[in-house]
């Protein structure tokens, strides 16, 4: 069997991973990168997450009513999958060109504390290194519903991006984030969404005031939401697909085009062979890790979604600085100084959120301020305007909750208006002074960009465009294993996306 020594072994090309990979080896450590599958050079985010998603959800809101769906979605699709095309392949460039990177496709798994199998077809490759980083993500969990493992019109979050023909009518098990984001994206492509969650209220984590304005916001697209319920079967017929939803004690028929699941992730860890090493996770399979991201294994490493952090590409990105700084600083990094973790999800507009929200910081004992204003009235805000779109309704809405500011309170704005931007920090480690400054204008200029998530991707898109015209290097052709490549002596790092 071929045998491999590195400095640093990184197992999966999630976000921390590759930049953990591009970094290092560029400081001249050997780095392996080791990855299972060619249509996922450069990860989950911008494979089959964020990225698509996002282009997806900005094509949906760019139809009009009276434009054919099944045409509108082809295209948009066409375009997806081009823009994924070259990310990917610039990603896997970025990688390529260091000398001291070796790529390797196949399937890792542990045979020892430091020692990892490669498997490729029936090719097998050792890989020796002191240092293993484990980046090997989530999947969508598979919930246990009766038909769903033999049904033909159930699909994931990844599978229902080329789902064809284009649902007329969409069931969505789960109304999770990812959940609501397919939601509000399939109702404005032209489909009749039908969303079956197990809560009885919407977004529980959510102050009530910003998931009732979501919940509105969907619905007014023509979603329907039946809460407090649960899928118990699916049932394909010549035509279509049948989903039992039992709620409030009776059972009743949706009938479908297609069905989303939706109803969270689970980590790639059962394969691994984790316990060749003696690496723990908890009991939901993910790698337990304290604040540096050690696992139980000194010199191995788990980061971004598979130690069970916040399930973001940032977090993901700030669990390679933690890493890093072990590798070439002083490692003070941890984090345990993530006080603000902030989230969007993508709904037309999407909702932005930063630190803790009133729900959680009235529990924690702290004094709350509230303020509440409708994004749309801020004059440092144009971009309503510029669309078009202030929501009139909302903003009235908006106006009955005026500026206010509690003595006891949590600072906050609700913003009814063209997008709902939540910004609330119960202090912690920042205290009061932090917590105002939340309230000005950079949160705000800072949910504007992260709003405009669409025109973000597509700016990007020109970049990438310009950045790749003349270059006529294409994805390597690294079928087992490769070696040192010639790097261009101008080759400059570049960040990733
Ligand atoms: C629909 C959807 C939309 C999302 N949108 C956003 C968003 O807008 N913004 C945001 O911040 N986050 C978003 N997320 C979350 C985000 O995608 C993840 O948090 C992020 O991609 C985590 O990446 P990671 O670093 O954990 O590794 P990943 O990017 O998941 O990479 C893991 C890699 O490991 C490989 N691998 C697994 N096992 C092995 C093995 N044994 N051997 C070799 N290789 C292996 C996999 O093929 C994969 O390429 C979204 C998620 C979903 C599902």
């Amino acid at each position: 069997m071929e045998q491999l020594e590195v400095d640093v072994l990184v197992i999966g090309w999630g976000k921390a991973g590759k930049t953990l990979a591009g970094a290092l080896g560029r400081e001249g450590r050997t780095v392996a990168m080791v990855e299972r599958s060619a249509d996922m050079y450069g990860g989950t985010c911008i494979n089959v997450a964020c990225v698509p998603t996002k282009d997806l959800v900005h094509s949906a809101a760019e139809r009009r009513p009276e434009d054919n769906a099944q045409q509108w979605f082809t295209q948009a699709v066409a375009g997806r999958d081009a823009l994924i095309d070259k990310l990917r392949a610039r990603n896997h460039l970025m990688l390529a060109e260091i000398d001291t990177v070796t790529l390797v496709d196949g399937v890792a798994r542990f045979v020892g504390p430091h020692e990892v199998e490669v498997a490729a077809g029936p090719d097998r490759l050792r890989i020796h290194a002191e240092s293993i980083v484990i980046n090997t993500g989530t999947v969508p969990a598979t919930p246990d519903i009766d038909g769903l493992a033999t049904s033909a019109r159930v699909y994931d979050s990844t599978s229902i991006q080329h789902v064809d023909p284009f649902p007329r009518r969409l069931v969505i098990v789960g109304g999770g984030y990812v959940g609501l984001e397919f939601a509000g994206m399939f109702a404005k492509f032209g489909s009749s969404v039908t969303v079956v969650d197990h809560h009885a209220e919407l977004m529980p984590r959510e102050d009530r005031d910003v998931a009732d304005a979501v919940r509105a916001l969907l619905q007014a697209s023509g979603v329907e939401f039946i809460m407090d319920s649960a899928a118990e079967r699916i049932t394909d017929t010549d035509e279509s697909v049948v989903v039992g939803v039992r709620a409030a004690g009776s059972t009743r028929d949706v009938t479908a085009d297609a069905v989303l699941i939706a109803t969270g992730r689970r980590p790639v860890t059962a394969d691994l062979g984790l316990d060749a090493a003696g690496v723990v996770v908890d009991d939901r399979g993910y790698i337990t890790v304290d604040d540096r991201l050690r696992t139980s294994v000194p010199g191995v490493y788990a980061v971004g979604d598979v130690n069970g952090g916040p399930q973001f590409t940032p977090v993901s990105l700030d669990d390679y600085r933690i890493v890093l700084d072990q590798f070439l600083d002083s490692g003070w990094r941890s984090t345990a100084d993530r006080v603000a973790v902030p989230s969007t999800v993508f709904l037309t507009p999407p909702l932005a959120r930063v630190g803790l929200n009133e729900t959680q910081a009235r529990p924690s004992g702290r004094d709350v301020l509230v303020a509440v204003k409708n994004v749309a009235d801020i004059a440092a805000m144009p971009r309503p305007k510029i669309l078009g779109d202030a929501r009139p309704d909302q903003g009235r809405r908006g106006s009955r909750h005026r500026p206010r500011a509690r003595r006891d309170g949590v600072q906050r704005r609700r913003a009814g208006g063209h997008q709902s931007h939540r910004a609330g920090d119960a202090g912690g480690r920042h205290g009061e002074h932090a917590a105002r400054r939340h309230l000005d204008a950079p949160v705000e200029h800072r949910g504007a960009e992260r709003g405009a998530g669409g025109a973000r991707v597509h700016r990007s898109r020109r970049v990438i465009a310009r950045r790749r015209r003349g270059s006529t290097a294409g994805p390597v052709d690294i079928r087992r294993a490769e070696g040192p490549t010639a790097r261009s002596p101008d080759a400059r790092p570049a960040p990733y996306r």
